[in-house]
């Protein structure tokens, strides 16, 4: 059995906040106004597995106003998501992912992002792709006011 999943993020950027993308921290003057870090590419790819598994989005499974997740490494709740998954016999086969901020430029971290989500979702960095973008200086990306983030992921039962 096949499983697919979507899912997008996106935070208000702000100053004085530490950037943080697929668990890798990038130097930047300003970063998400989040309850946890923040990390819109992490939130984007859990979102994307709970699609698949139709289990609803982070905010059920990690409540924005549960003092347990305040400031909470994502990473942490990609792999509890990951062992829902688990829980449902099910593995990734697959993650696209874009990641859309105007400034600073990211694609030297991408690839230290791909094994960071390799390692949480428990694949090879080989099927997890991140692609980088900005918003041509027109939106609320393109103005620097926000970065987003989208994901697609493909799963497969284990017994198939
Ligand atoms: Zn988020």
């Amino acid at each position: 059995m096949l499983r697919i999943g979507i899912g997008t993020d996106t935070h208000r950027l702000v100053e004085g906040r530490a950037l943080v993308l697929g668990g890798v921290h990038i130097a930047s003057d300003r970063g998400p106004d989040s309850h946890s870090d923040g990390d819109a590419l992490a939130h984007a790819i859990a979102d994307a597995i709970l699609g698949a598994l139709c289990e609803g989005d982070i905010g059920v499974h990690f409540p924005d106003n549960d003092p347990q997740w305040s400031g909470a490494n994502s990473m942490e709740l990609l792999s509890r998501v990951m062992w829902l998954a688990r829980e449902r016999n099910l593995h990734v086969v697959n993650v696209d992912s874009t990641i859309l901020l105007e400034r600073p430029k990211i694609r030297t971290y991408v690839d230290s992002m791909r094994e960071n989500i390799a390692t949480a979702l428990g694949v090879d960095s080989g099927c997890v792709s991140v692609k980088a973008k900005t918003g041509e200086g027109l939106d609320a990306v393109g103005q620097g006011l926000a970065v987003t983030a989208q994901a697609a992921v493909l799963m497969e039962s284990n017994s198939a």
